[in-house]
């Protein structure tokens, strides 16, 4: 082990720094996708004078640490969200690299990191303009069915006396045990308790985490919801409310922890109702 330290440090530098330029991607996506601009044409411009970006400045966090959160040309303040984004998506990278254990299960630690990217594109657009993108949601279904694929489940699913030919089937039933009550609230509610963006977010991260995973990602987006809904509503009174941001939170770290999580309240917590 102690003689692969020099290559682990390379690798986790590399994936950091490869995770914050994706992070730089994933604001572009955030800011245009909900306006159906493209996501390569164009620079990025500043936000209140128009003058485009340089290339220079274009570095991910160095650069808006250099400029002080300012703009170069006029002085405006630069939202530190980019830069927030950009150390997030980097950290999440190595996080992921290293949990994994990038030399047992590289393809799998690269696929999280891709459904982690999609989560972080659908928080933040979600927050911002209440919407969640059908291209994001595809993406997500896509890996799903990459995970598929490609990952080794005997790892994934352990302890969940799972066998090889009925993961398909776990992964499917996933898709809907959450997103069909939700498409019933949706439309019960005309819309107003539920978007079909978060119908659609959750029959694609269904698919993704399994029965177990999604139940699991589900009962944390209702604790962490309810908690920042009560925040926001103590703080501002305003009780619209994006609901996308805590699903894909819980579905982050159902993704990760989703099937310990399950078997420990199946073990612990079950005594309790009976
Ligand atoms: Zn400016």
């Amino acid at each position: 082990m102690t003689e692969l330290l020099p290559y682990y440090i390379v690798i986790y530098t590399f994936v950091f720094l490869f995770g914050v330029s994706i992070g730089s991607f994933l604001n572009v996506c955030i800011y245009r996708l909900p306006k159906e601009e493209s996501l390569i044409k164009r620079n990025s411009h500043c936000m209140s004078c128009g003058e485009e970006i340089k290339r220079r400045d274009l570095i991910p966090i160095v650069s808006w640490c250099l400029l002080k959160g300012k703009c170069r040309s006029c002085g405006a303040p630069i939202s530190p969200r980019y830069t927030i984004v950009e150390a997030l998506n980097g950290l999440l990278y190595l996080f992921v690299f290293i949990y994994f254990d990038v030399m047992q299960f590289p393809l799998h630690a690269i696929i999280v990191c891709l459904l982690f990217s999609a989560l972080v594109v659908v928080f933040f657009m979600d927050l911002d303009t209440q919407l969640i993108s059908n291209y994001v949601v595809i993406f997500i279904a896509l890996l799903a069915v990459l995970e598929y694929f490609v990952s080794d489940y005997t790892y994934i699913f352990d302890n969940n006396g799972m066998t090889y030919d009925n993961i398909w089937k776990n992964q499917l039933v996933g898709a809907f045990i959450v997103s069909l009550p939700l498409l019933l609230i949706e439309i019960l509610s005309k819309g107003r308790a539920m978007g079909r963006g978060d119908v659609y977010l959750m029959a694609a991260t269904g698919l993704f985490l399994g029965i177990k995973g999604v139940i699991v990602a589900f009962a944390i987006a209702l604790i962490t919801g309810s908690v920042a809904g009560m925040i926001q509503k103590h703080k501002n009174g305003d009780s619209v409310f994006a609901f996308g941001p805590w699903l894909s939170l819980g579905s982050a770290i159902a993704a990760i922890w989703g099937q310990q999580l399950g078997n420990f309240y199946l073990a612990n917590m079950t005594g309790i109702w009976s």
